[in-house]
């Protein structure tokens, strides 16, 4: 299987679809956002660190997150030491959410002889997703899932992450599917799942 960049704003189910993903196809996900709450809930001194960026809805910053990545990617449970991931591939779930970081992630598959595969970049509405995100806070409790942070976030989505779509564009590697083409889940897997199979 090819890798998967799955690529989104807060709440565009990336988590959600990532899942799904691996149910049929057997795939590993690193998903960064539930790494770092990983952290926090252990207490660990990263965790302490990372907290203090994900309470005001910023991105923890580049070289911090890369090294994090790459540990995990490495790691026997993340089932990515160099060869089960050429065979199983990974989905990215998170990662990159910046220019450089993508750039890292580039560089650190080449190193390993691996390549990004293919980007899905979920395409949804800020006012869906201000809807999903404020439904699940009340379901999940996530401390950033609150009116303030999440329209942080949304900024942060805008400024530092979106236009990294473009980049993967030019790595001829980017596949869109919107919300407003495929209005309910099932429909957006399906899309999904047929750009999976195309692309293997
Ligand atoms: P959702 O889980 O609904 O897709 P999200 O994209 O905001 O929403 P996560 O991916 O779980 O949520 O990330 C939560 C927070 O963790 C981010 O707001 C950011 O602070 C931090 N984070 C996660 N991944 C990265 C990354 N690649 N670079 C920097 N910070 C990150
Ligand atoms: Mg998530």
């Amino acid at each position: 299987m090819k890798n998967i960049i799955i690529f989104g704003a807060p709440g565009s189910g990336k988590g959600t679809y990532s899942n799904e993903i691996v149910k049929r196809y057997g795939m590993s996900h690193i998903s960064t956002g539930d790494v770092l709450r990983g952290e926090i809930k252990s207490g660990s001194e990263l965790g302490h660190i990372a907290q203090s960026y994900i309470d005001k809805g910023n991105l923890i910053p580049d070289d911090l997150m890369i090294s994090i990545l790459a540990k995990v990617y490495d790691s026997p449970k993340g089932c990515c030491a160099a060869g089960s991931a050429a065979t199983a591939g990974v989905i990215f779930d998170g990662f990159p959410r910046t220019i450089k970081q993508a750039e890292a992630l580039k560089q650190m598959l080449a190193d390993r002889g691996h390549e990004m595969g293919l980007m899905i970049e979920l395409v949804v509405g800020e006012d869906v997703l201000m809807e999903r995100l404020l439904k699940r806070a009340v379901e999940q409790g996530r401390a950033d899932d609150n009116e303030a942070t999440i329209k942080a976030r949304f900024e942060v989505y805008r400024k530092q992450t979106a236009p990294l779509a473009e980049w993967f564009e030019r790595e001829g590697i980017r596949h869109i599917v919107s919300w407003s083409e495929h209005p309910c889940m099932e429909q957006m897997l399906e899309a999904i799942f047929n750009i999976i199979d195309k692309e293997n």
